[in-house]
C-alpha cells in the first residue's frame, strides 16, 4: 500500500495536564525498570559478558540505568560473520518490504513515545522537551527513510537517463555490504537510530556501537526492531570501548562503510584508519563522518533585538550546550552590542539548573570527563573574557554546571574557536555586519549558523557568504527538522552527509548501470 506523504512528528505540549501526567507516568514506569542487565544482540543470540558498561544517570549519579555487556574484538569478529551472512539474504528483500519494518517500528515508537523519552531523560540528562524532540526526530527518520528508500528504488523518478534509441538503460542503487554505525551520546535515540535505519533500509546489514554513556536507549531501540520482526543478523548490537570495539570495527577488512557521528578528534582518526587497505580487503571503505561545530549567531543593528537575544540563549543552552548545532558564540554589531548583551544576561539569569526528571530548563552534562573539560574551558574563559553569568558548578548529585556567559571575547580566543560542548557562551563585538560575518566564518568548523537582520540586502549577502551546512535567518541555529532542514556541515564539521535529506540514502548504496539492446 502506498505510504502517505511524509510529515514531521509533532512535539508534545507539556503544559497541558494530560501530557504532563502521561510523561510523569512514563517516568515512574521506566524508573522501576532501571538497572537491568543488557546482553549484546548478535544475530539470534543474546551474549552476556562479564565485563559491563555501567550506565548511570548524569543528573543523579547513584542511579544505575543499566548494566550492559561489553563487546570485545573476538565478539566483533563473530558479529561481522553474522552480519556478512545476513547481508546475502537481506539485500534481496524488496525495498518496500524493508521500508515496512521502519514504518511499523515508527508506529510502535509513537505509541511508546514517552517511555523512550523518559529513558532519554534518565540516561542522558535531557529535560522533557529535549527528550521529546529526540524521540520525535527518531520517528521522523524512520518514516522519512522508509519513503526515501521506496523513491530510490523507483529509479526513473530519481535520475531519468538520457534515452538512446534501441537501448534499455537502467540505474539501480544496490547496497554496499556490512556497515559500522558509531553514534554519539547527545542524540542517543535520533542519531543512533537514524543512522542505523538509513543503512538498513538501503539493504545493508550493520554492527551498531553506541556511545558508552548511552547504551541502554540503544538497546531499547534494538529490542524494538526485533519486535517488528527485523530478520536476525541485520542489526547487531555491540557496545564497548571506543578503541577496542570502535576502532577494531573501523579497521576490519570486511567493513564496507562506516557511519560515524561524534567529535572531530575521533572522526579524523576514523577517517585516517579507514583509509588503510587491510590484507584481504577488496574495496575502499566509505566513510561518513559527521563531527563537531563552533556554531554561532550573528546579530546586526537592524535586527529584532528581543528575538535575537532569545535565539542566542536557546541556541547556546538547549541540552546544556551539548548539541553539535549549539550556538556557543554570538557575534554582535557594536551599536547594539550592549543592548543584546544585557538581554542575554537577563534571560540566562532566569535559567534554573536542576534534575532533568523534574524538567528543569538546564540539567547536567553527560559525565565526569565532560564536566572536567567544560570547567577547564570556564577557567580559560575567565582570562579571555568578562564573566557575566555562571562560572561555577552547581549543587546536585550530578554533573551540573551553571549556564556561563563571557562577553568581550576576542574572535581568536580559544573559547571562540574550540568546541566546548557544554553550557558556555562567548560573546564578541564586531564593528559592522560585514566584520561580524567574517568573524563568524573564522573557525575550522562550518555546521550551523544564524543571522539576525531586517535588511534584505544583508540577508542576501549572509545567505551567500556564511559558510555552514545549515544557515538560519532570524531564528535559532538548533533544531533542524527531518525532511525540511537536512543536516550536516562543512570543513571540520564533517562530510556534509545531510541526514534527513533527499540524497542521504545514496551514501549507503552504489549505483549499478545496466544497458541492454531492447
Ligand atoms: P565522541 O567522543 O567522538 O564519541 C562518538 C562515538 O565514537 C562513541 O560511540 C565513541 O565510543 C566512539 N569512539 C571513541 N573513540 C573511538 C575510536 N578511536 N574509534 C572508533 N570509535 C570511537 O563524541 P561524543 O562525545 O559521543 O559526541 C559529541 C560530539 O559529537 C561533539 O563533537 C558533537 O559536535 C558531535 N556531533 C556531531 C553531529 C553532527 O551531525 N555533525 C551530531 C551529534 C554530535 P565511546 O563512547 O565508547 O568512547
Amino acid at each position: 500500500k502506498k505510504l502517505s506523504e511524509f510529515k514531521n512528528e509533532p512535539f508534545t505540549n507539556f503544559s497541558t495536564n494530560e501530557n504532563k501526567q502521561a510523561m510523569e507516568h512514563a517516568l515512574a514506569k521506566v524508573s522501576k525498570e532501571l538497572g537491568r542487565e543488557i546482553p549484546l544482540y548478535i544475530g539470534s543470540e543474546k551474549i552476556s559478558t562479564d565485563e559491563k558498561i555501567i550506565s548511570i544517570n548524569p543528573g543523579n549519579i547513584d542511579q544505575i540505568i543499566g548494566k550492559v555487556s561489553k563487546g570485545t574484538s573476538k565478539i566483533v569478529d563473530s558479529a561481522m560473520n553474522v552480519a556478512l551472512e545476513a547481508f546475502e539474504s537481506w539485500k534481496q528483500v524488496p525495498a518496500a518490504e524493508r521500508a515496512d519494518y521502519l514504518v511499523r517500528a515508527a508506529a510502535l515508537l509513537r505509541e511508546r513515545k514517552h517511555e523512550f523519552s523518559s529513558l532519554l531523560v534518565l540516561e542522558t540528562g535531557k529535560n522533557w522537551a529535549e527528550a521529546d524532540a529526540d524521540t520525535a526526530e527518531a520517528i521522523d527518520f524512520f518514516e522519512f527513510y522508509a519513503r526515501e528508500m521506496i523513491r530510490l528504488s523507483e529509479t526513473s523518478i530519481l535520475r531519468p537517463l538520457t534515452k538512446i534509441e534501441g537501448e534499455n538503460n537502467q540505474m539501480t542503487y544496490i547496497p554496499l555490504g556490512v556497515g559500522v554505525i558509531i553514534s554519539p551520546f547527545n542524540f542517543p535515540l535520533a542519531i543512533m537510530a537514524g543512522t542505523t535505519v538509513a543503512a538498513i533500509v538501503s539493504g545493508n546489514t550493520v554492527i551498531l556501537k553506541p556511545a558508552d554513556t548511552a547504551p541502554v536507549i540503544a538497546a531499547k531501540f534494538v529490542e524494538l526492531m526485533k519486535e517488528v520482526g527485523l530478520p536476525d543478523g541485520v542489526l547487531n548490537y555491540v557496545p564497548g570501548d571506543g578503541i577496542e570495539v570502535g576502532e577494531y570495527l573501523v579497521e576490519h577488512p570486511k567493513t564496507r562503510f562506516i557511519s560515524f557521528t561524534g567529535s572531530r578528534a575521533v572522526g579524523c582518526r576514523i577517517y585516517e584508519r579507514a583509509s588503510k587497505v587491510q590484507p584481504g580487503q577488496i574495496w575502499l571503505k566509505r566513510v561518513i563522518a559527521e563531527m563537531g561545530g563552533k556554531d554561532g549567531v550573528v546579530v546586526d543593528e537592524t535586527a529584532d533585538i528581543d528575538a535575537a537575544a532569545k535565539a542566542i540563549v536557546a541556541s547556546a543552552f538547549g541540552y546544556q550546550g551539548q548539541k553539535c548545532s549549539a550556538g556557543s558564540r554570538a557575534i554582535i554589531v557594536e551599536s547594539v552590542y550592549d543592548q543584546v548583551v544585557e538581554k542575554v544576561t537577563s534571560l540566562v539569569s532566569q535559567l534554573e539548573v536542576g534534575a532533568p526528571a523534574e524538567n528543569y530548563p538546564v540539567g547536567p552534562v553527560i559525565d565526569q570527563k565532560s564536566f572536567d573539560k567544560v570547567m577547564s574551558y570556564i577557567e580559560i574563559g575567565k582570562s579571555e573574557g568578562r564573566l557575566l553569568n555562571g562560572g561555577n558548578k552547581t549543587d546536585g548529585n550530578g554533573y551540573y554546571i551553571q549556564p556561563t556567559v563571557f562577553a568581550d571575547v576576542d574572535p581568536k580566543a580559544r573559547i571562540m574557536q574550540e568546541e566546548i560542548f557544554g553550557p558556555v557562551l562567548a560573546l564578541a563585538k564586531a564593528k559592522d555586519w560585514q566584520e561580524a560575518i567574517a568573524i563568524y566564518n573564522d573557525t575550522d568548523y562550518g555546521l550551523t549558523g544564524a543571522y539576525f537582520s531586517s535588511s534584505e540586502e544583508r540577508i542576501s549577502f549572509a545567505l551567500d557568504h556564511m559558510h555552514c551546512g545549515n544557515l538560519y535567518i532570524n531564528k535559532k541555529c538548533t533544531g533542524a527538522l527531518v525532511g525540511a532542514q537536512p543536516f550536516g556541515g562543512f570543513n571540520m564539521s564533517g562530510t556534509d552527509s545531510k541526514a534527513g535529506g533527499y540524497d542521504y540514502l545514496l551514501l549507503f548504496t552504489q549505483g549499478k548501470l545496466t544497458s541492454r539492446v531492447s
